[in-house]
């Protein structure tokens, strides 16, 4: 157990400390966005000697380092994604959900400009569930 999470600090370079391998094995076995508070939330579970700001900075290292991807920010509150393939993201202004935009094809841009390796796009709207059940009321 974590010994993935180990290798991958290693090959980045990133000194391993029991924070970070159990903050990087929560990621890499549950691939998906999350809340800097999210992740805090769930470490904490195993490790109680955690606090936010440095769940935070670890983050941040991750992301430098290609490791995870920084979505966006809801609410001053960073969204990260363990899932570090080329895709586009659009966020619920309702319910806040976190969509991956994987197969919208790129391939008008490869064929004008060059290949595409990395996406950072994110689109703000209401989801298909939230304007079903109406909850849209009014703009923004
Ligand atoms: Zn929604
Ligand atoms: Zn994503």
């Amino acid at each position: 157990m974590g010994n993935r999470a180990i290798e991958v600090l290693k090959e980045n370079g990133i000194k391993t400390t029991h924070n970070r391998i159990l903050i990087l094995s929560f990621l890499l076995k549950n691939v998906g966005h999350y809340s800097t508070k999210d992740i805090y939330n769930n470490v904490k579970k195993k490790y109680m000697n955690l606090n936010l700001a440095s769940v935070y900075n670890t983050l941040t290292i991750f992301a430098e380092k290609g490791i995870i991807k920084l979505v966006t920010k809801i609410n001053n509150m960073a969204i990260w994604d363990s899932n570090t393939s080329a895709h586009a993201h659009f966020v619920c202004r309702v319910c806040q959900k976190i969509y991956d935009l994987q197969d919208i094809s790129y391939l008008d841009i490869d064929i004008k400009v060059g290949k595409v390796q990395s996406i950072k796009v994110t689109y703000f709207g209401i989801c298909n569930n939230c304007l079903k059940r109406g909850k849209a009321s009014g703009s923004n």
